[in-house]
């Protein structure tokens, strides 16, 4: 996951006439060098998720495909995510439809604190902090799958999904039971049907890395281990209880 720190505004001007309508002066949301949102007066922030870029010749949210996302909120933070209530339930046709913006699956998630979150509300209609959704354990295991490397989960369209013999070795003790533990913490989220917690990690959590069969031999951060039992791992910093 990654941080927002300084969402800033700028000013645009779209032009409809292909769609008969006038031009129109726009706000765009920017995070450094990234566009979160090209036009806020477009967005349907009513809507349970929502279209972050907007069809730019009609102004119309779910005139263009993909771009979709949804906020939840867990303890004191925001977080920014594929609408993945959507893409679960659209049938097979329409899969690639709700598919996130391009820094989603680039860069993960974002998370945003409380904070920031509520200073946001006054750049966009955000819903607010509290009226949003509480993250569940299927999302959360759902996030978990996006941010693992070189899509080692699967895409998101599918349920994660992990080869055991992709693994082959670890930071750290017996990486064959931690395989094992990690399909089986995922699974555990997948029907656990309940809010997710997402803490911060405290020193008492050693962060376990597993290293895959994969070109380059990729790094995975996927597991805390706190002494006594396992839990999923997201960078930076937060363990999914
Ligand atoms: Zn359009």
């Amino acid at each position: 996951m990654w941080k927002l720190n300084h969402l800033t505004t700028r000013k645009a001007r779209l032009d409809f006439s292909s769609s008969g309508q006038p031009q129109a002066d726009v706000t765009q949301l920017w995070e450094s060098d990234i566009e979160l949102v090209n036009a806020v007066e477009c967005v349907n922030w009513s809507d349970s998720d929502h279209q972050f870029m907007i069809c730019e010749s009609c102004g119309f949210a779910g005139c263009k495909s993909q771009d979709w996302v949804e906020i939840r909120r867990t303890g004191s933070i925001a977080i920014i995510t594929p609408a993945f209530m959507r893409l679960e339930e659209a049938p097979k046709s329409l899969e690639n439809e709700y598919l996130p913006p391009h820094y989603l699956l680039e860069r993960g998630a974002i998370y945003i604190e409380q904070e920031s979150y509520k200073s946001m509300l006054c750049l966009a209609p955000f819903p607010t902090f509290e009226t949003l959704s509480p993250l569940s354990t299927w999302a959360a295991s759902k996030i978990f799958q996006l941010e693992a490397p070189n899509r080692v989960l699967g895409h998101i369209l599918y349920p994660p999904k992990l080869c055991m013999d992709i693994v082959i070795a670890s930071s750290e003790g017996n990486f064959m039971e931690q395989t094992s533990e990690l399909i089986s913490l995922i699974n555990t989220l997948l029907i656990a049907d309940r809010p997710a917690i997402l803490r911060r990690r405290t020193e008492r959590d050693q962060v376990i890395s597993l290293y895959l069969d994969i070109s380059g031999f990729p790094e995975w951060a996927a597991l805390s281990y706190d002494g006594s039992r396992y839990a999923l791992y997201l960078n930076p910093g937060y363990i999914i209880e």
